[in-house]
């Protein structure tokens, strides 16, 4: 944890460049835990949203740039047998800011300020997984009653949670009980 457990609120992770601007090679460091909103992409979050970002803020030729890393962790469903599982995370950050940005590559500097709230919120949306296990023999949902190497092979009665090809009806009460936590 950086200082001491404080959370910076995403208001003040506007950063005053003036200063790293006037000199090329210039550097700052940006330490700081937040909460941000809405940190999720399907059925996987940020758990509270919060990351510790470990940036230098640097003057380079375009303007400046931001490079460190960005922490925290997720949680999100195992995709055999849909328990939710939660993993560290880690990503890489290495931005440019500059005043006529291009879309899509660089990010803006407006009033001389810049926002490491949507760089650091795309670096932890992106280090979301995509399709995690619990484990790597995880045998799905109900192995005995449904192992997962003979998911065709289902049962008479309409109870269809048999492996990876028929995910809906576990998927959908892992979420419930997702949602009954918070
Ligand atoms: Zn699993």
């Amino acid at each position: 944890m950086t200082a001491a457990g404080r959370i910076t609120p995403p208001s003040q992770l506007l950063v005053d460049t003036l200063e790293i601007r006037r000199r090329t090679g210039a550097r700052r460091e940006f330490l700081a835990t937040t909460e941000l909103d809405d940190l999720e992409a399907g059925e996987f979050s940020v758990v509270d949203g919060r990351l510790e970002i470990d940036l230098v803020i640097e003057a380079v030729t375009e303007g400046v740039s931001a490079t460190g890393r960005v922490s925290g962790s997720w949680v999100g469903p195992c995709r055999r047998c849909l328990e939710p599982i939660s993993a560290p995370f880690d990503a890489d950050v290495l931005e440019i800011f500059e005043r006529n940005p291009t879309d899509g590559e660089t990010w803006p500097i407006e009033d001389e300020r810049i926002d490491l709230g949507p760089v650091v919120r795309e670096a932890a949306l992106l280090a979301l997984p995509l399709a995690p296990l619990c484990r790597d023999d995880c045998a799905g949902p109900d192995p005995e009653r449904f192992p997962a190497a003979v998911a065709a092979d289902r049962p008479e009665h309409d109870e269809s949670g048999a492996g990876e090809e028929l995910p809906a009806d576990p998927r959908w009460a892992a979420l419930d009980a997702l949602r009954f936590d918070d």
